[in-house]
């Protein structure tokens, strides 16, 4: 289907204005499906050691891990992984969660968290949205970040909303895998 309105186009289009025509067709299409596309840096400022990588669940109520699990210090400070607006903050099993909805539709998770940031309030990407306090079950008992991704139901591995950095998939363990700051 492609090619027949690629063919056509190259028929009916004056060369000058092929390319330009084609061009914002194909951002025209893009933008139908994501109309924002935000920008997404790591919640966490310094180099990203990854303790646990996604295992995506086959369902909603399977095992996996629902995110990524980040090393981080007790009280290192947690930021807005893009603009967004804190649609949830509270304490789930005893841990301090804050949930973010981006423009795109994906909300991105925080915990275990001391919340900085109440529901309703609009963040910039990079603002302080918390801290760590407490520990994690998956990678207890170091100290990390658990860092989450999902469009409504669907889990997504949040390193990929990254860029071609959050790709590289988890080493085995021996010190984690380790990233440049973004
Ligand atoms: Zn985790």
């Amino acid at each position: 289907m492609t090619i027949v309105v690629i063919a056509i186009a190259a028929i009916f289009t004056p060369v000058a204005g092929d390319s330009r025509g084609l061009a914002s067709e194909r951002r025209a299409s893009e933008s139908a499906v994501s109309p924002v596309r935000p920008v997404y840096r790591a919640p966490l400022g310094a180099d990203l050691r990854m303790l646990t990588g996604f295992d995506a669940p086959v369902d909603r109520y399977a095992a996996g891990h629902r995110g990524v699990d980040l090393a981080a210090a007790q009280s290192a400070p947690v930021r807005s992984a893009a603009t967004g607006t804190v649609v949830f903050t509270g304490a789930v099993a005893g841990r301090g969660v804050v949930v973010v909805l981006h423009p795109d539709g994906i909300s991105t998770e925080y915990e275990p968290v001391t919340s900085a940031v109440r529901s309703g309030q609009r963040l910039v990407v990079g603002e302080l949205l918390g801290a760590v306090h407490g520990r994690h079950p998956s990678c207890a008992p170091a100290s990390c970040l658990h860092w989450g991704a999902r469009r409504k139901e669907t889990y997504l591995d949040p390193m990929e909303l990254l860029g071609p950095l959050g790709t590289v998939r988890l080493l085995p363990w021996g010190g984690g895998q380790h990233f440049p700051p973004s």
